[in-house]
């Protein structure tokens, strides 16, 4: 080690850092022979949000009188706070605030996840590639296609296997994804016998160089029951293409109500049900989701016993891109017209109710025993907490969804959060913020570290090295009603020591 390096120990990397230089990570660095956090620490204000003028909090609250009570109006995130390694230590932040009159512990720090991953919903039809078909990034394999679900495709990426059970460029490539895709970047990807993607959170998605715009109404069948309706009366046979569940109206149960004649219509692929049919075509990235550029290819000939000269039919697309009218000539042969205006309203329609095409990025995490070990001394009390739901969990002040069962595994959506919100370390791993938020009373129950509490007051009380942020309005406060967490039984050996006694505990 350098005489005038100093070393970090914030991960079990262990960088030593000269004066003026920053960690592998670039999160910390050596100013002046401290160790310095470099980005700036993120707390959530509610005043902001709601467009009122920053005060400083001093002058907010009155002037403090050394008890742990707080406004309730800012809330501390662990974007910036910081990690401690190794995991026994308490978490860099344990912060006492008030919220509507009950006292509140939020524990703050900055997670190291080693085995997490990122679920990814991309809204197109289009044929991305066949499920289980491997995601690539920079050539290495990251991910892999997963089970599509109501119109979107799915991908699962990331996880223990490829940030550590590969190559090393393998697990770098997939922290470098996962972590642009966490930082709302655009990441390009191919899939295996499939297409170049790029995806973005919140924005829709680039499939094969081209933008998509919207995701299906809905299957073909659905499209039917939807609107048929609007076309009784104007035409005589319409057919919804669907990669999944092609729909004929004159067969389908909402043709039938209506009193649609048969047409004697005939469909390639396998009838399900009246008016539902499989397999009309191979998957692909034409007509909804499949990969026909000729609507007519998926039809049989017409039965001369039921179908008529100058018979109507429309062949539209679940997203109403694709559409094409048809008249059958003295022979029963579609003849292609222009779309007559009473139709054009309908095949608008179902464009009308597709929603924007977007990609949705949500982390999956797990606070596992290590980074529980910073919250309380005995880290399963805090996962029974969080099942029990006397312990709220926040990713940077955004809501999360923690999955029932063992352990704390949890998904946000990463467009609720702060930008920039995440980090990585060369191990490689995703670094991320996580907060735990609990009664004073509950976090002295199971085994808190108490004497590291600090009331709110003495951080919101320096700007130095903080940034104030506006909380999101469509998230959840994430000190919330604190009447709404469940009452837990404490004996009287348990109560903690009052807040106004309690020892504070300086950075
Ligand atoms: S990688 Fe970053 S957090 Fe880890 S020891 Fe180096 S500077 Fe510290």
């Amino acid at each position: 080690m350098p005489d005038d390096a100093i070393r970090c120990d914030a991960c079990p990397v262990l960088c030593y850092i000269k004066p003026g230089r920053t960690g592998s990570c670039d999160r910390y660095g050596n100013h002046e022979g401290k160790l310095v956090r470099l980005d700036p620490h993120v707390m959530l204000d509610r005043t902001l949000e709601r467009g009122d003028s920053v005060v400083p909090f001093l002058e907010r609250s009155g002037e403090w009188d050394g008890t742990l009570v707080s406004h309730g109006e800012t809330f501390v995130t662990a974007i910036g706070a910081g990690t401690t390694y190794p995991d026994y230590k308490p978490a860099p932040f344990i912060i006492s605030s008030q919220a509507q009159g009950v006292d509140m512990v939020t524990v703050v720090t900055e997670g190291i996840f080693s085995y997490c991953g990122v679920k990814v919903k991309i809204d197109t039809d289009r044929y991305l590639g066949a499920e289980c078909s491997t995601v690539r990034a920079e050539g290495e394999a990251i991910g892999h296609v997963t089970t599509s679900e109501y119109g979107s495709q799915m991908l699962s990426l990331g996880g223990v296997r490829h940030l550590t059970g590969g190559s090393r460029h393998e697990g770098t490539a997939t922290c470098d994804a996962l972590l642009n895709l966490c930082n709302g970047q655009a990441v390009e990807l191919e899939i295996d016998d499939g297409a170049n993607i790029v995806v973005q959170a919140g924005k829709p998605p680039v499939v094969d160089n081209m933008a998509e715009e919207r995701m299906r109404v809905g299957c073909g069948s659905a499209a039917i029951g939807m609107f048929a309706k609007q076309w009784y009366g104007k035409v005589d046979e319409v057919v919804v293409v669907d990669d999944h569940i092609t729909g004929v109206l004159s067969e389908h149960q909402a043709g039938k109500l209506l009193g649609v004649p048969e047409t004697g219509i005939k469909l390639k692929g396998r009838r399900s049900t009246p008016g539902r049919y499989f397999q009309v075509a191979e998957p692909g990235t034409s007509w909804g989701g499949t990969n026909i550029e000729d609507p007519l290819s998926i039809l049989g000939k017409f039965s001369p016993r039921k179908a008529w000269p100058g018979l109507r039919l429309l062949m539209v697309s679940t997203t109403g891109e694709h559409y094409a009218y048809f008249e059958l000539d003295e022979n029963l042969s579609p003849q292609e017209r222009d779309l007559p205006a009473s139709l054009q309203e309908s095949v608008a329609r179902i464009r009308e109710n597709c929603e924007p095409a977007l990609c949705t990025v949500l982390f999956m995490g797990g606070a596992g025993g290590s980074l529980r070990a910073g919250v309380t001394e005995n880290p399963v009390k805090l996962t029974h907490s969080v099942s029990r739901a006397f312990t709220r969990v926040t990713c940077g002040g955004a809501p999360v969804y923690v999955w029932p069962g063992g352990g704390i595994t949890f998904m946000v959506d990463v467009s609720r959060m702060p930008q920039n919100a995440f980090g990585y370390v060369p191990t490689p791993a995703l670094v991320a913020p996580i907060e735990f938020t609990l009664k004073l009373a509950d976090y002295a129950a199971l085994g808190g570290y108490v004497r590291n509490v600090r009331p709110l007051s003495s951080v919101v009380s320096s700007n130095d090295g903080r940034r104030r942020l506006a909380a999101r309005s469509d998230n959840p406060w994430p000190l919330g009603s604190p009447q709404e967490m469940p009452e837990q039984k404490l004996s009287a050996k348990r109560r903690p020591t009052k807040p106004g006694r309690m020892k504070q505990t300086k950075r």
